[in-house]
Formats: structure tokens, C-alpha cells, sequence
């Protein structure tokens, strides 16, 4: 692993210009359980009902009151690796992150470019007229919870069968075309189009590492190596053999 992380450090330098893309793996050591690894939140909600747009319509009570259960159980923090990111960006290397997280954790660790391929579970969005609500402002005592136009907020999460945002989709695939390298942090890369991401970065000649603790359908195929490991133990290490690199 260290030979890795070594070279990790050295294309990153050589790159400069470096985009990542995170899953829900990179918030796990925050608390926040990931969908498909053994964990009784998702075992409980299953994401494809819960977090699916058609259930949103026909009862908005469910998905809510899993939002309202995932907050109360996750009073999370960002995690080493969210931290070495941040300072990724500070040293000039990362340009942005491509999260699919709706966790606000990256922002929270300090990274200005934070692109939310999936949208932000810490917001709400009125669906009659539009107005945007901070998640800790409102009263989930009542679900769904309404605007004060009477109005039913929906999480401003993208749910299952809705489109990813247009900016944000831009913007990715923008990213992906312009890195010299792109880390894949804690992703199992199924679920698409973020999954393409990668494929883009690679297709326009960017080195393509991973960082998960086993491998993933990009491993061998789109990746150019992968560093089996945590999220907030290997991108420290990282962060750390760049700064070694540069003094
Ligand atoms: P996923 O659950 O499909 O895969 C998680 C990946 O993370 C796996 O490959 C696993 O090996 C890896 N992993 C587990 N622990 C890790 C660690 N400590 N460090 C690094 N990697 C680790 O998640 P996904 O690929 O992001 O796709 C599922 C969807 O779930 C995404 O759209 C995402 O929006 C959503 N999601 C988000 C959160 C969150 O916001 N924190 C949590 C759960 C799910």
C-alpha cells in the first residue's frame, strides 16, 4: 500500500489539475451507513421504495420519516478523509468534487467546489412554489411538512427516477473531461449516470485511481490502480506523501 500511496502523491503532483468523485463510502467512517454494505439503516428503508420519486407522490410521509430517522441517528462530522480533501484543494491540486453524497459533508470540511451530482439532503424545496428551506429550520413533527404557502416540501435530494440536476450534470462531465486524474473515493460505481463519470475522465486521458476498501466494476477495467483501504486512512496518507513530495 505505501508504494501506492507514494505514486498516488506523484501523479497527483504531475497531474495538477485533479477532480474526485465520492460515494457514499467516503462518509462511513462519519457514521452515515452506506447502501450496500451490511448496515440495519437501508436493511430497514430500502432506498428503491423509500427513496424513489413515485412514493414521494403517493405517500410523502415515508420518505420523510426516513429523512427524519437518518437525521436523528446521524449528528455527523466530517471524517479524516473529508479533511484531506480539503486540504487537497487548499495545496492547488483538487479542482472539485463530484459527490454523490447528499450529506453536506464535503462543504462542511471546508472544499469551495463541491459539485451535488445527487442534491443535498440538508435543504428542502417547496414543489408548489419553489422556495428552499434549511432541513434544521423546519418542523418534521408533522409529515410531509409544508411551506408557508401550504405547499408539500420535498428533500432536495435527487430521488430514484429523477433527473440528476442539469447544472450539476454539466458541470460533472465538464470535470471529467478536463482532469489529468481523477480519484474514485468510496464508490460502487452502479448506479448511473455518476458510474459514467469515470469512463468520461478515462476516455479523455486522465489517470483514473481508486481509493475503496475492495474493488469495484472500474477496478482492472477503468481504473488505472485502485488502493485497497478507508477512505479517512488513505487520502491522510496521501495528502500527507504530496506535502513529503513537495518540500
Ligand atoms: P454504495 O453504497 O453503492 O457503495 C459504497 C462503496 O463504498 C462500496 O464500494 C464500499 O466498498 C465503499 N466503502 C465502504 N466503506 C468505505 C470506506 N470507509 N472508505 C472508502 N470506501 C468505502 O454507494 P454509492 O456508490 O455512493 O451509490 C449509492 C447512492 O447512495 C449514491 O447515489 C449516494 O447518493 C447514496 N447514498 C449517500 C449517502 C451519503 O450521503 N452519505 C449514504 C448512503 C447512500
Amino acid at each position: 500500500m505505501e508504494d501506492l500511496i507514494k505514486k498516488a502523491a506523484e501523479d497527483i503532483i504531475k497531474a495538477q489539475r485533479v477532480s474526485a468523485l465520492t460515494g457514499a463510502g467516503m462518509s462511513a467512517e462519519s457514521g452515515i451507513p452506506t447502501f450496500r454494505d451490511p448496515g440495519g439503516f437501508w436493511e430497514r428503508y430500502n432506498p428503491e421504495e423509500y427513496a424513489h420519486i413515485n412514493t414521494f407522490f403517493s405517500h410523502p410521509e415515508k420518505p420523510w420519516q426516513m429523512v427524519k430517522d437518518f437525521d436523528i441517528k446521524v449528528k455527523a462530522k466530517p471524517n479524516p478523509g473529508h479533511l484531506a480533501l480539503a486540504e487537497l484543494e487548499s495545496l492547488g491540486f483538487l479542482r472539485e468534487i463530484i459527490t454523490q453524497n447528499v450529506d453536506n459533508l464535503h462543504q462542511q470540511a471546508g472544499n469551495s467546489q463541491v459539485i451535488e451530482f445527487h442534491g443535498n439532503l440538508r435543504r428542502a424545496v417547496c414543489l408548489t412554489c419553489g422556495k428552499y428551506y434549511e432541513l434544521a429550520k423546519i418542523s418534521l413533527e408533522i409529515l410531509p411538512p409544508r411551506c408557508e404557502c401550504n405547499g408539500i416540501l420535498k428533500p432536495d435530494a435527487v430521488f430514484f427516477g429523477e433527473p440528476i440536476p442539469q447544472e450539476a450534470y454539466r458541470r460533472s462531465y465538464e470535470a471529467a473531461r478536463s482532469c489529468k486524474l481523477m480519484l474514485v473515493i468510496g464508490t460502487s460505481a452502479v448506479v448511473y449516470p455518476a458510474a459514467s463519470i469515470p469512463q468520461i475522465a478515462k476516455q479523455a486521458g486522465a489517470v483514473v485511481v481508486e481509493v475503496n476498501p475492495q474493488p469495484t466494476p472500474l477496478t482492472g477495467v477503468i481504473s488505472d490502480y485502485i488502493i485497497i483501504g478507508k477512505a479517512g486512512v488513505v487520502l491522510p496518507e496521501i495528502v500527507k506523501a504530496v506535502k513529503n513530495l513537495l518540500c
